[in-house]
């Protein structure tokens, strides 16, 4: 008898996975799962302690999913990397596995470990992987002269014309199979995933089918209107399942095309610019497997890393804290800390404002971010801050510097946000909320808030000449 075993990593789901699906396609084959959880690699690498907890109770649900089809899912906890490597090729000998099927993941580290598996594996067990956590795989959207697109828009439109040229429809959930096999234990509590992941984001493949559903019939086609207002339940808060992969993007793309099937050729719609984050998404991992660099934290444009970063730890702890006196930063802030989510101009405007206004080091800011974040990506994270450091490919320019006081004004203008997570400002008049420091002063009031830590207009200036020193070869 074949024994097919697939090893599930970030892709916690039975509908639309290539690998389970692949191992499945034998009838007569013996099919096992295994989840290995690496807590000593998650806290070398800041994984949340949220992210965790979201991971393992996706576990429980996706090992009562697939005891349904008759595939048993066991968990096993190793510290690291190298441990995992054993573990996993003792396990195939002693279940005498025929087959691994896994989908790929594009990290560094990820990659080398796969590869060592198969070395290890190579003559005893064949080795099937697949392209599975994207709409189209890494390296196969290229410029003529077949180099990865460095600027965003020339890669989208590339993109979308081989999209329309790719297969990507969703996979079935496999089929029972005959046959009972032993039921293993439930997965065990990992030594990271104490903590509680929050009631915004209940684990399992259905709730984030559900809330892909509802987004895509009831609110994509405002997306464009509400996207940038964090008071606004306006984007699709999907991100942490299709970080750890209880979602598929292929799910998205497709839920989306059922309900705008002319989302590609409406640039101006909703349905097009959700979409058109979800191919960011796939910029950032196309762009991390062409340049592994970025996975250890190296900046796109070297001279950037000449920027003298101040690195003040009480100005951090500030940020950290939401304790900037800057109202829109710290209540996304608490925002994060509480929840372990943050809306996406938020993140722009907190990310800019600890490198730009604090001049500390973005790469601290983003294991931080990555710390708390129950959708933590390293692609994304690291995209996301290199755009707002101003050291990413076709990131904002350095010398464009977000004012932290006119975003609030312009994206939350009633303060609605801000009282919500800085209930010590509720009595701040709406066209005060964003400097109440002002207010206060007005007003012969003292305010349980604190002072902005750094003003503006000087910081920027000082940023800036950080920057130009740097280009100019530090
Ligand atoms: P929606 O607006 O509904 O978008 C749909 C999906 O597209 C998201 O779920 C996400 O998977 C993807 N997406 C959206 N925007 C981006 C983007 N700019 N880059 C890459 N993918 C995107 N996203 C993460 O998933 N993990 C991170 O660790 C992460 N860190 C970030 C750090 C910074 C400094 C910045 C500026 C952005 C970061 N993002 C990250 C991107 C973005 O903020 C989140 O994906 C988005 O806020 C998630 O909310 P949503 O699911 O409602 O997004």
């Amino acid at each position: 008898m074949t024994t097919h075993l697939v090893w599930l990593r970030n892709d916690l789901r039975i509908t639309d996975n290539k690998a389970l699906h692949a191992a499945c396609n034998e009838p007569d084959a013996r099919v096992l799962a295994v989840f290995i959880a690496t807590p000593q690699q998650w806290r070398r690498h800041d994984i949340a302690p949220r992210q965790a907890a979201l991971i393992h109770a996706s576990l429980k649900q996706l090992q009562q999913a697939l005891e349904q089809k008759g595939i048993p899912l066991y968990c096993h906890q190793c510290d690291d990397f190298a441990a995992s490597i054993d573990w996993l090729t003792d396990y195939c000998a002693k279940q005498q596995v025929t087959v691994l099927f896994y989908n790929r993941q594009y990290e560094l580290n990820e990659w080398r470990r796969d590869q060592q598996v198969e070395q290890r594996l190579a003559g005893r067990v064949r080795c099937q992987h697949f392209d599975d956590s994207l709409l189209l795989p890494p390296g196969s959207v290229q410029t003529g002269s077949g180099e990865m697109y460095k600027v965003y828009t020339p890669f989208r439109n590339a993109f979308i014309r081989r999209l329309t040229e790719s297969d990507v429809r969703c996979l079935p959930a496999p089929q029972p199979r005959a046959g009972a096999l032993p039921i293993p234990d439930a997965p065990p509590a990992f030594e990271y995933s104490h903590a509680d992941p929050g009631e915004d984001f209940p684990a399992g493949e259905q709730a984030a089918l559900q809330r892909l559903r509802a987004f895509c019939r009831q609110q994509v086609q405002d997306y464009l209107t509400q996207r940038d207002l964090p008071a606004i339940a306006g984007t699709s808060s999907l991100s942490p399942y299709l970080a750890i992969g209880t979602l598929s993007p292929r799910q998205c793309f497709n839920r989306l095309c059922a309900e705008h099937p002319s989302v590609l050729e409406e640039r101006e719609s909703g349905a097009f610019g959700w979409l058109n984050e979800l191919i960011w998404r796939e910029f950032y991992r196309h762009l991390m497997a062409a340049y592994p660099a970025l996975c250890r934290h190296r900046p796109f444009i070297a001279w950037t890393d000449k920027v003298r970063w101040r690195n003040d730890e009480s100005l951090l702890q500030a940020w950290q804290r939401g304790k900037t006196g800057y109202p829109i930063v710290d209540a996304a802030m608490r925002q994060l800390n509480n929840t372990g989510w943050m809306h996406n101009r938020l993140r722009m405007i907190s990310a800019s404002f600890l490198v730009k206004d604090l001049l500390i080091d973005w790469r601290v800011g983003e294991r931080y971010f990555m710390s708390q974040l129950l959708d933590g990506d390293l692609a994304a994270n690291n995209g996301g801050w290199q755009w707002a450091a101003s050291t990413g490919t076709d990131a904002v320019p350095y010398f464009r510097i977000f004012n932290p006081t006119s975003q609030s004004e312009r994206f939350d203008p009633q303060g609605t946000f801000i009282r919500k997570w800085l209930p010590e400002l509720a009595d701040v008049p709406d066209n005060d909320i964003h400097q109440p420091h002002l207010w206060a002063q007005k007003q012969q009031l003292v305010l349980n808030y604190p002072l902005p830590v750094v003003d503006h207009r000087q910081a920027r200036l000082e940023t800036l000449a950080a920057f130009e020193a740097a280009k100019q070869g530090g």
